[in-house]
């Protein structure tokens, strides 16, 4: 609230700097991460009351740049299934619980509109198991990196193309996710329950954990460029002072999953993996603020170039290659990356693979793979890169609501 008092104060004196000028401030990154991270927010679990507090937040971030809410709200409901134990696998009690994404619209009356996104949850207070603290129970996760980062982003990006001075050619719908971390829930859910008509989307761009910038390195992966024909020809007509890392796959550990797998392109922007990824210590200190910018303002760029082309054509990518990841086995199963409870569903088993010779069939949902607990997708590829060739384990799946354990041998 200080800058914006500030704001209105400069614009008495300085109107003409206040109205041309919409770049993207360091000071406005930095006190949105600031409160998104802080201890009070307690590291915004999904469906916790800190959750909400963020949510409303945002919510009048969206406001203030004059954006519009559908159906009287910014906030956007959906519900999910949780299993209440998570310490005990034994007991399956599987609760619907609740939880919001934000969701600001930029109408400039074209049929056409780009959707910009981040999720906005994370780790809570470590109680889900997908911390990597040796110790997190209690430990507030304040996850400035992972993703108060994209989540200032978001607002940032709406402050600008709604303060701009000319009209787009598109609309712009702006949206904050919950429950990414246990496993792109809010994204998913958003994408089964859009705002808008699905086929009138241009393209997502993602941005999850994009204060990290190396300085030295001038490191940005771009993940998802061959979700598209355009997309390598409109980056390489970009001049960039980046180090740009691509990897073509439409499918990768963020909300950008959900859209590519509704086929549409999409773009998501990382600065890279660093020691307190998942850990209490993904703190404010360490965000490069001035590198937010810079990652900011060369999404505005690549956005604008857009704007020369008509709507994107989408095209299908082959999956994340997950040799590089290490994986040394396969079970020889197909996840599900649609599904939105707990765990692992598997929808199609290749006959004579691991898992088919251990009895798992289609339809099975992994939720816990040697003594990795599996909650998602993301924690099932984890899993599975402990284990080498010849090993055996138990699996344990839920089959009809009732929980079942088999030995697999890789
Ligand atoms: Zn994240």
């Amino acid at each position: 609230m200080k800058n914006n008092t500030f704001s209105c104060f400069a614009l008495l004196f300085l109107p003409s700097f206040c109205l041309v000028s919409q770049n993207i401030k360091v000071n406005n990154i930095k006190e949105n991460i600031q409160f998104l991270a802080s201890d009070k927010l307690k590291g915004r679990g999904t469906s916790s009351p800190e959750e909400l507090i963020a949510a409303n937040y945002i919510a009048e971030k969206f406001k203030l740049s004059g954006l519009k809410s559908f159906n009287d709200s910014f906030l956007k409901s959906f519900s999910y299934k949780k299993n209440l134990n998570p310490h005990d696998t034994s007991v399956v009690n599987i609760a619907e619980q609740k939880a919001n994404n934000v969701v600001g619209f930029l109408d400039n009356n074209s049929p056409i509109t780009i959707v910009i996104g981040a999720h906005y949850d994370h780790l809570g207070l470590g109680h889900d198991k997908n911390s990597l603290d040796a110790n997190p129970e209690n430990k507030i996760h304040n996850g400035a990196d992972d993703n108060a980062s994209g989540t200032a982003g978001v607002i940032a990006l709406a402050n600008y193309f709604s303060k701009n001075k000319f009209v787009e050619p598109f609309n712009f719908l702006f949206i904050c996710f919950s429950g990414e971390e246990l496993g792109l829930l809010g994204s998913k859910k958003w994408c089964e329950n859009p705002d808008i008509d699905l086929s009138k989307i241009n393209y997502m761009i993602n941005m999850d954990m994009i204060g990290r910038l190396n300085d030295s390195t001038k490191k940005l992966l771009i993940y998802g460029v061959g979700t598209s024909p355009s997309w390598v020809p409109l980056l390489d007509s970009i001049k960039t002072g980046f180090s740009l890392k691509t990897d073509s796959s439409g499918i990768g550990p963020s909300d950008q999953t959900s859209f590519y797998l509704k086929d549409i392109p999409v773009l998501h922007f990382f600065t890279g993996q660093h020691s307190d990824y998942h850990k209490p210590s993904d703190d404010i200190e360490k965000i490069n603020f001035k590198g937010e910018v810079d990652v900011l303002n060369y999404i505005i760029q690549i956005i604008e170039k857009t704007y020369n082309y008509p709507k994107l054509i989408f095209s299908k990518t082959r999956n994340p290659d997950t040799g590089r990841k290490g994986f040394k086995v396969t079970m020889g199963v197909m996840p599900d990356y649609t599904y939105d409870g707990e765990g692992m569903r598997i929808d199609g088993v290749t006959d004579g693979k691991p898992a088919s010779k251990a009895g798992l069939i289609k339809g099975d949902v992994v939720i816990k793979l040697g003594d990795t607990e599996v909650k998602n997708v993301q924690d099932y590829m984890k899993a599975l890169s402990n284990f080498k060739k010849g090993d055996t384990t138990n699996i344990e799946v839920v089959r009809n609501e009732e929980l079942k354990k088999f030995n697999l041998t890789f």
